[in-house]
């Protein structure tokens, strides 16, 4: 079967669309945090939708499975070829077109392989935003940011991936295109198949462009950073800054000591901006699409009454455009930084907003208890209720006495999770990582509903199988 099929898409595909194992696939195959193994049959680039159409016809002839693959930077092996049954990944990275940016309608018309920061860029040269901010932009493309509802440092006030999508283009997965881009704010005709296909993870369909919703530029933007006692104290500035700083509020980022201690240890300049050893940091962005120079004096004025009031302890707003961006480093480095301490078990959860300090604090205090030394790096996105609850091994522990207590800690974990109505999967997905979690605490109606979908709009679950749901 391999064969056959290998010679057809060779002829389909010519010379630079169809990579064989002979060749250095390490790119397709590099599985970001280096959890799963995966090894392709082969890897198909199709440069435009007619050609991935009629690749995605030809699989469904032979029945060889897809893996949808957008710039590899998901966290949960969504894009992985398992290695013990032939697949095939079909990487969107030669269809980067940008189709049209029409500013009347403010949307941009693009293909799934273009990045993130291609579209962001794009946008702002038009002089608009995408609101979207991932660190890992400038890989991430739009097919594997929709494909996952990627969420971010702005949620809070933009809302996920889905929020900007108006219309799409997608291969379902007999080889069939849908036409659905359109930059219509209503249309409320028949069911809502694109937002259907957000955060599906290349199970129901591969998207192959998409028509996105785009904002004016900010006109003013103001960035603090604030040292902080607790969570309870962070919350509490929360409360405050949306009172007085109502929609401005752009992100607001919660990082402890230990995230701070790990980023200066593994970047090779870097300062805290406020004393490091406080035992917790927030980073807080505002910003206006109106002109005029009040967001600065409105921002300070709320710090100067959360110093009053003891909730924060230092503040330091930037001073311009650099230290702006020096502020967003050191946020956005926590991740990698992490690896200077050994192996972490993460957790990419939501939580209702009130419920995060107590949360963090019986959690961890159960942790301790079980895990002596273990160094918890509990950091994220704190205005929109997301946790990435990182946990890093102790430091007289070895690396693998600590991934033996893995399913222990992420019982625990996930177990208070669902039990204060949070989520266990965040913004990364489930992919491979928390299929068996979805399984187990999924809403059975919920769960036979996703099955149901699964199976009409794929019947021969040939598209990213295994994936999101166990195949029997
Ligand atoms: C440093 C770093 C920071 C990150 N920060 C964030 C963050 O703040 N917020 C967040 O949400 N995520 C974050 N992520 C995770 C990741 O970047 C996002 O999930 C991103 O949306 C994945 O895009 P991708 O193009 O790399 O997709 P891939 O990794 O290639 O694929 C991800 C999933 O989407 C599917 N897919 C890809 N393309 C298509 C397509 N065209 N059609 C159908 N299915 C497709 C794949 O099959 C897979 O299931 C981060 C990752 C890293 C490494």
């Amino acid at each position: 079967m391999s064969q056959a099929v290998l010679t057809r898409l060779r002829e389909l595909l010519g010379e630079q669309g169809l990579l064989l194992p002979s060749e250095d696939l390490s790119r397709y195959e590099r599985e970001w945090r280096g959890r799963y193994a995966s090894r392709a049959l082969a890897v198909a680039r199709p440069a435009d939708t007619r050609t991935l159409a009629r690749l995605v016809a030809i699989c469904a002839e032979h029945r060889l499975p897809m893996v949808p693959q957008g710039g590899n930077t998901g966290l949960v092996g969504g894009a992985v070829a398992r290695g013990d049954r032939a697949e095939l990944i079909v990487s969107l990275d030669r269809m980067r077109r940008l189709r049209r940016l029409d500013p009347d309608s403010a949307s941009l018309t693009l293909e799934a392989g273009c990045t993130l920061k291609a579209a962001t860029d794009a946008a702002a040269a038009a002089g608009f935003r995408l609101p979207l901010a991932l660190a890992s932009a400038g890989s991430a493309t739009i097919g594997g940011v929709l494909a996952t509802n990627a969420g971010g440092n702005e949620t809070i006030r933009f809302g996920n991936a889905r929020a900007m999508v108006l219309g799409l283009e997608a291969v379902f997965a007999d080889g069939q295109v849908w036409n659905g881009l359109s930059a219509l704010r209503k249309d409320n005709a028949g069911y809502n198949l694109a937002q259907l296909l957000v955060g599906s993870e290349g199970t129901l369909a591969i998207i192959s462009a998409a028509t996105l919703a785009l904002r004016p530029l900010p006109r003013q933007v103001e960035t603090a950073w604030l040292a902080l006692l607790s969570p309870r104290a962070a919350l509490a500035l929360l409360r405050r800054v949306r009172a007085t700083l109502g929609e401005t509020l752009t992100a607001f980022e919660l990082m402890p000591r230990q995230a701070l201690e790990f980023v200066l240890d593994y970047l090779d300049s870097g300062q805290c901006p406020v004393d490091r050893q406080s035992p917790w940091h927030v980073l807080i962005e505002c910003d206006s699409e109106t002109a005029g120079e009040w967001l600065r004096p409105a921002l300070v004025e709320t710090l100067e009454t959360a110093l009053e009031s003891a909730e924060v302890s230092d503040a330091v707003v930037a001073a311009g455009g650099m230290q702006r961006a020096e502020f967003w480093r050191l946020r956005e480095s926590i991740s990698d930084a992490q690896r200077v301490g050994g192996v972490s078990l993460k957790h990419d959860i939501s939580l209702p907003t009130a419920a995060i300090p107590e949360f963090i604090e019986t959690c961890l205090g159960e942790l301790e208890a079980l895990v002596p030394g273990i160094r918890p790096c509990v950091f994220g996105h704190l205005g929109d209720g997301n946790l990435h609850f990182n946990l890093t091994q102790p430091e007289r522990l070895s690396a693998a006495a600590f991934r033996a207590l893995e399913a222990e800690i992420n019982e625990r974990v996930f177990a208070r999770v669902l039990a204060i109505g949070g989520s266990i999967a965040a913004e990364h997905g489930i992919g491979l990582l928390r299929r068996e979690r979805l399984g187990e605490s999924a809403q059975p109606a919920a769960l036979e509903a996703m099955k149901r979908i699964k199976q009409s709009l794929d019947p021969l679950g040939l598209l990213n199988p295994g994936k999101v749901l166990r195949v029997d």
